[in-house]
């Protein structure tokens, strides 16, 4: 144990320790008795610094600087039962008989607190951070799906969204009886692998309803590309069944000049208005920030997860980014509840019960040609859902197409390179406006990567998921 006492009390060594007791007993009892013993006694040593404990003398007290025995006066035995605390009733021999307990109790705590300081002296325990198991392979798929909520045996989650995901409302707005849309840009900017490559940074408007917590994101060209802003946050609104809205951004001059044109639209269409604009240099605009921060931790959770069924990485320049963040506040209105209810929950009054597929999935899209013989199925790649009519966003190859019916199949997704390396169309090259329409608004043939071929035999088809 590391400490030794003056004298063999086996009494209080057993109770204070749960030590062995003498070195004799010791050997007895582990050596066969068949086994001789040999060689010389080892004299018992005293480590340097050992605490020596004094054996507790019954008949002899010392409390408070004045000696004790049993035949001491009354009036002293009371004031030492005084002095350490206890009741002062009874005779000489319970007065006595009280002290000796609590003083032969006090020595030993002090046994065992020195016993335990010794201990915790020679050894130091490791702290590890909880080893987060996988749980089987069908939930693994399921949580695939949506990164929602953030699992800490999910790489993509850990990798973007250590912090874990946590929603804030601004209650200052939350109270209030009109509904604010706070909005704000965010700045995306990821490498690739690729050495020398010219990274550009995404540009997303990023807003939030005070009242539902619903989220809209839209990536954008450049912060210049006001038609398509101006066009998402007066629609916003509408889509929440909203007339009358504060509309809230900070004092950087393109978010200004924003509020103001959509102020202006909505004040001609005849909606009730108004805006706001936090005070210089305050945090008024926290909760977009907020917004900002969930949205972008989700899609670097997507597109790392993307990465890793590639085993290659794309930059911001690529367009499976603005989809993706698309994609992550689609999955944060639908996925994520805050206090029991999801934002889709409490504009919808519903939940959600449509179907999806893994962000940057290869799988099967339903599409129908001019002629009534060429509906098929073709392989494309899943980039998101729109808003009201639950169609697929898919990319075929070519184009961006809107499908109703997809079919997923086991495959491997790093057979189809072609699709995400040929992939070029950016999501604001599209009005993927709330009221779900996906309308090109520029047709170019891209190349497909020749690694893309069309299956020779039937291939498994499973139903999308539920
Ligand atoms: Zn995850």
């Amino acid at each position: 144990m590391g400490f030794y006492f003056a004298s063999d009390d086996d009494e209080v060594a057993l109770q204070s320790s749960g030590a062995a007791g003498s070195a004799d007993g010791f050997a007895e009892g582990v050596m066969a008795p068949e086994d001789e013993l040999e060689g010389v006694d080892i004299p018992e040593a005293v480590a340097a610094g050992a605490y020596i404990i004094e054996p507790f003398d019954e008949d002899k007290l010392m409390v408070n600087g004045v000696e004790l025995t049993i035949q001491s006066k009354l009036a002293d035995l009371r004031n030492a039962c005084g002095f350490v605390k206890l009741s002062q009733s009874g005779g000489k021999d319970r007065c006595y008989k009280r002290t000796v307990n609590f003083l032969k109790q006090q020595q030993l705590e002090l046994i065992d607190a020195v016993a335990h300081r010794l201990d915790t002296n020679l050894q130091r325990d490791p702290n590890a951070p909880p080893l987060a198991e996988a749980p089987n392979d069908k939930e693994v798929q399921k949580h695939n799906l949506t990164h929602l909520p953030y699992k800490p045996w999910c790489p993509a989650c850990v990798s973007y969204r250590a912090r874990a995901d946590k929603q804030t409302r601004d209650n200052q707005t939350a109270a209030s009886s009109v509904p604010c849309i706070s909005f704000d840009f965010a700045y995306t900017k990821s490498m690739s692998d690729q050495e020398g490559e010219q990274v550009g940074t995404m540009v997303a408007l990023v807003y939030i309803d005070s009242q539902t917590g619903f989220l809209g994101c839209v990536p954008v060209r450049c912060k210049g590309q006001y038609s398509l802003m101006v066009q998402e946050l007066v629609s916003f609104p509408q889509l929440l069944g909203y007339t009358e809205v504060v509309c809230r951004a900070d004092n950087e001059p393109t978010a200004r000049q924003l509020l103001k044109l959509v102020v202006d639209t909505r004040l001609r269409m005849g909606l009730p208005t108004r805006s706001s604009t936090p005070p210089p240099y305050s945090h008024g605009n926290a909760l977009a920030e907020n917004c900002i921060a969930r949205i972008r931790g989700l899609t670097g959770s997507l597109m790392f997860s993307l990465f890793e069924k590639l085993n290659m990485k794309f930059s911001t320049n690529s367009a499976l980014w603005s989809w993706c963040m698309r994609h992550a506040r689609w999955l944060l209105n639908r996925y994520a509840p805050y206090r029991g209810a999801t934002p889709y929950e409490l504009v919808y009054g519903k939940g959600y019960a449509g179907s999806i597929c893994q962000y940057g999935e290869p799988i099967f899209g339903f599409v129908r040609g001019p002629n009534k013989g060429d509906a098929s199925w073709r392989r494309m790649i899943f980039l998101g859902k729109v808003e009201a009519q639950d169609s697929f966003v898919c990319f075929d190859g070519d184009n961006i197409v809107l499908t109703k019916s997809v079919r997923r199949v086991a495959t491997s997704w790093k057979s189809h390179l072609g699709f995400y390396v040929s992939f070029k169309n950016a999501s604001w090259e599209f009005k993927t406006g709330l009221g779900g329409r996906v309308v090109p608004t520029k047709r170019a043939k891209e190349p497909i990567g020749s690694s893309f071929s069309l299956p020779r035999e039937p291939f498994k088809v499973q139903p999308s998921i539920r």
